[in-house]
């Protein structure tokens, strides 16, 4: 840790120390933003209810040498270039920004509020924060994978390759969409246990699933897997994922090869990503494993992963419906779960996906799988929640919910704490759903 992370720090934005917001001085995550439609997306970094604009600061002659490099990569309309600098430059920067928001940097202050180089969240027009290449999705939480395997194949939940591989199947990058995208409801084949022949129409078991993102940073040469050890040296940072998913089509279409269109219609990401030296103050060991379970491979073992691989996020889940909001109710929270509850770690995730030789890019997306707990109430999904839809959520109208409805909007937030650190937050990850277009009369 360093001076970046002290719990002390306040910032001259003066709604970035409101206890409980989500971007306080010690967070400095960046995204792409514009607020102003004529010129072209660029990097900034929340703090508070404001953006900085990063490229902004450095012609501003803000900011010294070492952070030139990455600030320059804030000028692009993506995160793809700052995320292959590294971990130096993105540290360089971090500190500098952090050096430049305090409260005591008059002159920086004076000469940022001059430039107009502070912008407010909400005028600004937020987009996906990278341009994603691949998008891989893990099963790191043995929680989900044992409620979910056990509706699934009730006789057989837990497949038993789980605990030797953190399984994974390769998503679609193409419809990743940022957070406040609509989602259309899918279509696709389903089988009713009553029917001979599958239907084809909309599914009627849409879900969601809360997850984290991580966006790599540097990549790897293609041959040459990722040690373990350096594994989070390729690591950005990173972003809530809502991996929207047709429980109806998935169940038909999943065997022998995993899922395919019941996840590719959308993938909602929020748009800031918190570094992953911003992390620091939050990581923690693993709980330990079962002593029955077996040891992770060497190429998945490492003795710092074990002390610290685990991070203190908790991930919420809330939803309203539309008349919810036409009633003027706020949102309710469904669950709550951490990441902590995860069987594999980030670093696990890297190692293993390159592993095989395979590169990951400055810009992929992998996510953790739905984080779910081993308490009820802790499931990142509907389907865990209402057991496979035999068990209703009671919704504040006199509405229930079982999967999701047109119109409901699904939030997810997350926030780190720890004993004597400030609160930091990813932000909220949007998405409502919407009917589909008509498509059955042209076929
Ligand atoms: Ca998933």
């Amino acid at each position: 840790m360093n001076e970046t992370h002290d719990p002390a720090l306040r910032s001259w934005v003066e709604s970035a120390n409101v206890p409980g917001n989500d971007f306080p001085i010690q967070n400095l995550p960046f995204g792409v933003f514009r607020c102003d439609v004529g010129r072209p997306p660029r990097v900034g970094v929340a703090i508070g209810e404001m953006v900085l604009d990063v490229s902004g600061c450095r012609s501003a002659g803000l900011l010294d040498r070492e952070a030139i490099p990455a600030a320059e990569a804030c000028g692009e309309p993506s995160l793809n270039a700052l995320m292959a600098l590294g971990a130096e430059h993105w540290s360089a920067l971090r500190r500098q920004l952090s050096d430049l928001l305090r409260v005591g940097s008059t002159a920086a202050r004076d000469a940022a509020r001059k430039a107009e180089l502070l912008t407010r969240r909400s005028d600004a027009e937020l987009f996906l924060p990278a341009h994603v290449g691949d998008y891989t999705d893990f099963y790191a939480s043995i929680h989900h994978a044992r409620r979910v395997g056990s509706l699934f194949r009730p006789d057989n939940p837990l497949l038993p390759n789980y605990k030797w591989v953190p399984i994974g199947y390769h998503g679609r990058a193409s419809s990743i969409v940022p957070s406040g995208s609509p989602v259309v409801r899918p279509r696709g084949q389903t089988k009713p246990e009553d029917t001979s022949e599958p239907p084809f129409g909309l599914s009627q078991r849409v879900d969601y699933e809360c997850e984290v993102g991580l966006f790599v940073g540097r990549s790897n040469e293609l041959g040459n897997p990722i040690p373990i050890g350096e594994a989070e040296d390729h690591i950005f940072g990173i972003c809530l994922v809502n991996d929207w998913s047709a429980r109806d089509i998935q169940a038909w279409e999943y065997q022998p090869l995993g899922p395919f269109l019941a996840k590719s219609f959308a993938t909602s990401v929020s748009p800031w990503v918190v570094t992953l030296e911003a992390l620091e103050p939050y990581r923690l060991a693993l709980p330990a494993r079962p002593a029955d379970d077996p040891r992770p491979l060497p190429y998945l073992s490492d003795s710092r992963d074990r002390e610290r691989g685990g991070v203190n996020l908790n991930v919420e889940v809330w939803l309203s419906s539309a008349r919810m909001r036409e009633t003027e109710l706020g949102p309710i929270r469904l669950s709550r779960g951490n990441t902590s509850d995860l069987y594999w770690t980030f670093a696990q995730m890297i190692a293993h996906h390159s592993s095989n030789g395979c590169n990951l890019q400055p810009g992929d997306l992998l996510a953790t799988g739905t984080v779910s707990g081993p308490a009820e109430g802790s499931g990142g999904c509907l389907i865990e929640l209402t057991r496979g839809g035999t068990n209703p959520i009671p919704l504040p109208t006199d509405e229930v919910r079982t999967f999701l409805q047109d119109g409901d909007e699904v939030i997810l937030r997350g926030y780190c704490d720890a004993p004597g650190r400030v609160r930091i937050g990813l932000g909220d990850c949007r998405g409502v759903l919407v009917g589909a277009p008509d498509f059955e009369s042209k076929v």
